[in-house]
């Protein structure tokens, strides 16, 4: 599923080449991409409408439109957002397209084969009727700068799991199964530590190796896997996957450490993948 680098490699993507331009015609091509709503409020809603800005909070992407409204756009399990010139078929699993002014003719495509991914447009000033799980969401490490403060305050202030707590996305948002093993990692954590135990030097070390993780990630335009969909505006996977030393290892040598094997053990009906030697 795509996480926080991956959404921001979309929304860099969406940004220099969608904001200023209108929204000409709509097509909408399955319900259940917009089940939030109806196809007839995503089409009434962005036809003639014009771009201002892209945003992004953790793992959900907004457009800002002239007319004031916002969309968000969230990919879930496999959800492509792709910029396609206009003559180029649409693929298979285009549930919305959006004919964009401008040259070069472009089309703005959503593809989702698993159709868990969604498109909304709402008012901002009703998020929290209209989308409450993104009016609940907690600190987004990169669009809110998360401070060492912000990080303590959130671990000695609960008695949970890191693992668990990384990936509460109302407490921190954007942070998914992928980029929770390798931070974990990378901060030397167990990832079934209780929080409110961590030392003020381990502290520091997570809220370090959060930024620094999630900031390679977005510079290597975020993870690609094979078992996932997930590629940029231009149909580019990542390259982040290459530089993955805990995540889908399990049984290797840990790289980091080169005397353990990365273990892998079951979690809230996923996997979790550590090194015992090198996390405490
Ligand atoms: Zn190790």
């Amino acid at each position: 599923m795509p996480e926080l680098p991956e959404v921001e490699t979309v929304r860099r993507g969406l940004d220099v080449r969608l904001v200023g331009r209108t929204i000409l015609a709509v097509d909408v091509g399955r319900d259940r991409t917009v089940r939030r709503t109806s196809a007839a409020a995503v089409i009434d809603g962005l036809t003639g409408a014009t771009i201002l800005d892209t945003r992004r909070r953790g793992k959900y992407l907004l457009l800002g439109l002239d007319t004031g409204d916002d969309v968000m756009i969230h990919l879930r399990m496999s959800g492509r957002v792709l910029l396609h010139p206009m003559g180029e078929p649409r693929p298979p699993h285009t549930h919305v397209a959006a004919r964009l002014s401008g040259e070069p003719a472009e089309e703005l495509r959503f593809v989702d084969p698993r159709t868990f991914g969604e498109v909304v447009v709402f008012d901002p000033a009703n998020v929290a009727v209209e989308i409450p799980d993104l009016a609940r969401l907690g600190v987004d490490p990169i669009t809110d700068g998360m401070s060492r403060a912000t990080l303590a305050r959130i671990v000695r202030g609960r008695a949970r799991a890191l693992k668990a707590l990384l990936l509460d996305q109302h407490v921190i948002a954007g942070i998914g199964n992928i980029y929770c093993d390798e931070i974990l990692h990378a901060a030397r954590l167990r990832p079934d530590r209780i929080s409110n135990t961590l030392t003020p030097r381990e502290i520091t070390r997570l809220h370090a190796e959060i930024h620094r993780v999630l900031v390679e990630a977005i510079e290597l335009g975020g993870s690609t896997l094979a078992d996932t969909q997930y590629v940029d505006v231009d149909g580019n996977g990542g390259q982040f996957q290459l530089n993955h030393r805990v995540y889908d290892r399990a049984g290797q040598r840990c790289i980091t450490c080169g005397r353990s094997d990365v273990v892998r053990i079951p979690w809230a009906g996923r996997s979790t993948h550590f090194c015992p030697r090198c996390q405490r």
